[in-house]
């Protein structure tokens, strides 16, 4: 009999955990699943964890020493950077083309809009601070009077979300920090340490500091070193070769899992706001979609010789699938380096300095999900939000996505910066929470994406220095 191809076998897993899942929450199995099935998701992405340090470690020193010369790292580092911001920003402006042209938050009634703008002028009211972004007054107007009360009524009814305001509280606490404390982020004080807490920019800075002096320092010296590090950087790219033939199998347990979870914590919840859930998804679920599947190939077209839009897909698409079952791009990581390597022709000394930094600071999917996010949202609750104001998020939104980890919900946390920074009210991202698993998965593909597509054009630029 012939075999299925992996990505084929890939795919039906992750209808197949669809499918699971929707019988789980209708037949009551929620319980089995989380306990019998959920941990081997769990597992998946432990190993892909597993490998990703190592990985990353060990391929940027055997890399650097692959380069020609040291000039060409500083170029590739300024060009790599470049692009990416390049790359996020294009990516939010699509996204706020798309809600604009689209208005998602207007489809709710006008009467749910009304009861979503009083609760913002009450919150205004208790936090004089914030800056009124119109002059409208609804909850002054004698004939909302009794909407008011009831709007008061329910809030204090349905108290403080824990969740969020523990979202918002870690929020503040990242931008409490002085200007250059990213930077200073970056350096690591204690390398086991960075290890351990997987802060992949200081991984990378050690690396790269690392691989320099390897090249600097006398061959006769460097040589054991040099080749014991080619030689694990082997075993863990055979590792990721493994992992990759045994992920159908990962890929059914992570999908049926997250999505019973996803279900029993949030179902209530989506009903109420299901018009506003359902428009604003599909908004940026189609934003995201013209990203990856229309920017990113039209710019490996014109940038990339000898590489076609379809076999650019194709060539990710393993990566891809990856990224939508476990949401993170950092568990995608060694995936990704595989890969774009094999099937992208990216060549190591590229694709192992370009990938683990995209990695960490270049999201576009999540950014452009922030930018749909707030514009919707302000909508929703009857608020005008004007170019000055947009052009705000396309720049905090940019900075939260670079600043955002490469795990699931990341983006979602990040969001309250945004939010806060054109004057809206942070505990919106409750809003949200409901549908946010599913698009988590949907932005990652496209996080991931735009780091295979940056890593192409970058080795297209560099192939004449390789
Ligand atoms: N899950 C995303 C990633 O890992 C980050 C986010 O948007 O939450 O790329």
């Amino acid at each position: 009999m012939k075999r299925i191809a992996l990505h084929w076998q890939v795919i039906i897993a992750l209808v197949l955990g669809i499918i699971y899942s929707i019988l789980a929450v209708q037949y009551g199995w929620q319980e089995f699943t989380k306990s019998w099935i959920d941990p081997f998701g769990s597992i998946f992405i432990n190993v892909l964890k597993l490998i990703a340090v190592p990985l990353v470690l060990f391929s940027i020193i055997s890399g650097i020493g692959s380069l020609k010369n040291i000039k060409q790292l500083g170029r590739v580092g300024v060009k790599t950077l470049l692009i990416y911001v390049g790359t996020t920003m294009s990516a939010i402006i699509i996204g706020l083309f798309c809600v604009n042209l689209i208005q998602p938050g207007n489809y709710p009634s006008d009467e749910s809009r009304l009861e979503k703008r009083i609760e913002y002028e009450l919150w205004l009211r208790d936090n004089p601070d914030v800056p009124r972004l119109d002059k409208e007054c609804y909850s002054c107007k004698e004939e909302n009077a009794e909407l008011v009360a009831s709007v008061i009524e329910r809030i204090s009814r349905e108290g403080v979300n824990e969740d969020v305001a523990d979202k918002i509280r870690k929020a503040k606490e990242k931008k409490a920090k002085g200007p250059l404390q990213p930077l200073v982020d970056v350096v690591p004080p204690n390398i086991i340490l960075a290890l351990a807490e997987m802060e992949m920019l200081q991984i990378i800075f050690f690396a790269v500091f690392f691989g320099l002096v390897l090249i600097m320092i006398d061959k006769k010296k460097s040589k054991a070193v040099s080749r014991l590090i080619d030689g694990l950087n082997e075993v863990f790219i055979a590792m990721v070769n493994i992992v990759i033939k045994t992920m159908p199998f990962f890929v059914f347990a992570l999908m049926a899992g997250s999505l019973v979870k996803a279900a029993g914590d949030n179902l209530d919840k989506l009903q109420e706001q299901l018009v506003f859930l359902l428009n604003y998804s599909w908004v940026v679920v189609f934003g995201l979609a013209l990203v990856a599947f229309v920017l990113y190939p039209t710019l490996v077209k014109i940038f990339v010789k000898g590489m076609s839009m379809k076999g650019f897909l194709r060539g990710i698409s393993r990566a891809q699938l990856t990224a939508f079952s476990t949401s993170s791009s950092m568990a995608t990581l060694p995936v990704t380096m595989e890969t774009v390597h094999d099937n992208l022709n990216v060549p190591k000394s590229i694709s192992s300095f370009v990938l683990p930094i995209g990695a960490t600071v270049n999201m576009d999917g999540t950014s452009l999900y922030q930018g749909v996010a707030v514009v919707a949202m302000a909508q929703f609750h009857m608020i005008e939000l004007d170019i000055a104001q947009q052009i705000v998020i396309v720049l905090t939104a940019t900075l939260a996505s670079i600043g955002a980890a490469a795990v699931p919900s990341a983006g979602l946390v990040l969001m309250i910066v945004v939010l806060e920074s054109v004057g809206l009210n942070p505990a919106w991202i409750a809003i949200i929470l409901p549908v946010d698993r599913i698009l988590d998965m949907c932005r990652t593909v496209v996080n991931v994406t735009g780091d295979a597509t940056v890593s192409s054009l970058i080795a297209s630029s560099e192939s004449e220095a390789l």
